[in-house]
């Protein structure tokens, strides 16, 4: 897998990006969140979006790396202070979006990936920031998904069993996604992923400043 860093080879020759919210979404055991790390690993300009949530962590879990942990008053502290940009409840547990880290990456022509629910993706749609590019991964049977999310040993049987049943009410919402993703094999969900990541970059719409980038190179400015 390349470094999708190095496309922002732009930059370099004076043209300026924009920074891109790309959103994933899934139903839990699409294998969501191991597509988004090897996203970030591989590219030197993505980065993510680490959510807070008031639901305890999972073995394994880091604050700070896979969520911001807070307690419901902690929480509601900062939707106070409209410190998040998008927030839902999610299985009785509350997430949102820090608004702060990811309106300075985008302005820093910084792309960022969001790991969110159909709610998050509609809010993020509505927040302000440039619109965000949003995919949908899917589990390639019902069987396989079962299996991942049983897999989940941490969780309790009740929780897989909502999961599973939440999972046909997530995957009901897949029209108002740009890309669709079947996740059958890891390496070659994240290799389409990363193809979308570079067609976007190349969007003219993504491109600031090109007026002035076709002037210099036409000879016609600076
Ligand atoms: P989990 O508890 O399994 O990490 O996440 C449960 C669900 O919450 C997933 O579908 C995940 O995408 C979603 N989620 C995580 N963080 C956020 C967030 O900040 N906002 C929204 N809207 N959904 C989130």
């Amino acid at each position: 897998m390349s470094d999708g860093g190095g496309d922002a080879p732009f930059i370099g020759h004076g043209l300026r990006r924009s920074g891109i919210p790309f959103v994933l979404s899934s139903p839990s055991g699409a294998g969501k969140t191991t597509i988004a790390r090897a996203l970030i690993n591989h590219d030197s300009n993505l980065i993510m979006s680490v959510s807070a949530t008031t639901r305890p962590p999972r073995p394994g879990e880091e604050p700070g790396r896979d969520y911001h942990f807070m307690s419901a008053d902690e929480f509601d502290r900062v939707v106070a202070e409209d410190g998040f940009l998008e927030r839902a409840e999610v299985f009785g547990n509350r997430y949102g979006t820090p608004r702060a880290p990811v309106e300075a990456a985008l302005a820093d022509g910084r792309d960022v990936l969001f790991d969110v629910d159909w709610q998050g993706a509609r809010q993020l749609r509505q927040s302000g920031i440039t619109t965000p590019v949003t995919v949908f991964i899917l589990p390639p049977t019902r069987v396989e998904l079962e299996r991942r999310l049983r897999a989940r040993a941490q969780d309790p049987v009740a929780v897989v069993e909502a999961r599973m049943a939440k999972a046909a009410a997530e995957m009901s919402h897949y029209r108002e996604y740009d890309y669709i993703v079947v996740n059958r094999n890891l390496e070659a969900s994240v290799a389409v992923i990363q193809s979308i990541i570079t067609a976007e970059r190349h969007r003219l719409h993504h491109l600031a400043d090109l007026a002035g980038f076709i002037g210099r190179v036409s000879g016609a400015a600076g």
